[in-house]
């Protein structure tokens, strides 16, 4: 199969920009991700990624990206990272989301990249650019401390330790940096050490936010994959499972509630925002400065 697609439209808009980190468009420049995440909803059949983890690009991604962006409005928020990470390993040689953000800072858009590769340290400056004119956020995924179940769940890409550093690394030029945990898988990383330990890094590294699921979801073809590889990496785990959720899609953590309850203590003893509205609050202020400066 070849790596190349080409796409009919890249800037998808969302159905509502005041809800996931206030993004208003989507864009994937990728189809496909190697990162081999065991719990990743992308591989759902309604997706049809058939060859998930082979990963494809959009050569004329980045002429329609100007195109469909040139009638829109300054200062919007593109959205990165929503269906695959947009710092995989073709993004190396490629460079598709390095030159997605040359034209963003040409079109004088905001951008929220949502990755797990400490990768996008690469374009720091560019960022950094950027943020002078729109919103600009980083946002890693992290599931957990514990590096050997961490490589387990998400066995291609930076390890946590990475992730953090890299949040060090941004936040330190004034890149703000937040944190997407989730999910917190049922019975593997749901416990209150775990949760604690990422709210009190996130604070040592300086991330501006961190935003929580105590569960996950699982259908079709993604779940047949995930307990596959249950079987593999925590053996006897898959019949609990099947027992305690049956078929059911949403899949909350039996701990859910004192989960939350000391992710909330410790985010506020730590001074960390976790609320979707606060959060997006964080991300915006600078739109209204700048939309007085452009
Ligand atoms: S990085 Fe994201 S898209 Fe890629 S496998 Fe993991 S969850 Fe899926």
């Amino acid at each position: 199969m070849s790596p190349e697609l080409i796409a009919k439209q890249v800037v998808i808009p969302t159905k509502d920009g005041k809800r996931w980190f206030g993004i208003q468009y989507q864009v994937n420049l990728y189809r496909g991700c190697s990162h081999g995440c065991i719990y990743c909803d992308s591989r759902s059949e309604c997706y049809q990624n058939v060859n998930f983890e082979e990963i494809r690009y959009k050569s004329n991604a980045i002429e329609l990206l100007s195109k469909e962006l040139s009638n829109k409005p300054k200062h919007q928020i593109i959205g990165l990272g929503s269906m695959s990470d947009p710092y995989n390993p073709l993004e190396v040689s490629l460079e598709l989301t390095k030159k997605a953000l040359e034209m963003l800072d040409f079109l004088k858009q905001g951008v929220v990249i949502i990755t797990k590769s400490d990768r996008v340290l690469r374009d720091s400056t560019l960022l950094k650019r950027i943020s002078s004119h729109s919103p600009v956020v980083v946002i890693f995924t992290i599931t957990t401390t514990h590096e050997t179940v961490q490589k387990k769940l998400e066995p291609n890409v930076s390890t946590t330790n990475e992730r953090f550093k890299a949040i060090q690394k941004l936040t330190s030029q004034g890149i703000k940096c937040g944190i997407l945990m989730m999910p917190i898988l049922p019975f593997i990383n749901d416990t209150v050490d775990n949760v604690e330990q990422i709210v009190r890094r996130a604070k040592e590294v300086h991330a501006d936010f961190i935003y929580p699921a105590f569960g996950m979801t699982l259908r079709d073809i993604q779940r047949d994959y995930f307990y596959q590889m249950l079987d593999k990496e925590f053996p006897g785990l898959k019949n609990v499972y099947m027992d305690y959720y049956g078929a059911k899609y949403s899949c909350q953590s039996p701990h859910a509630a004192m989960l939350k309850k000391a992710f909330v203590f410790e985010c506020r003893k730590q001074k960390i925002l976790y609320g979707m509205n606060d959060i997006i609050e964080t991300i915006r202020p600078n739109q209204e400065i700048q939309l007085k400066l452009f």
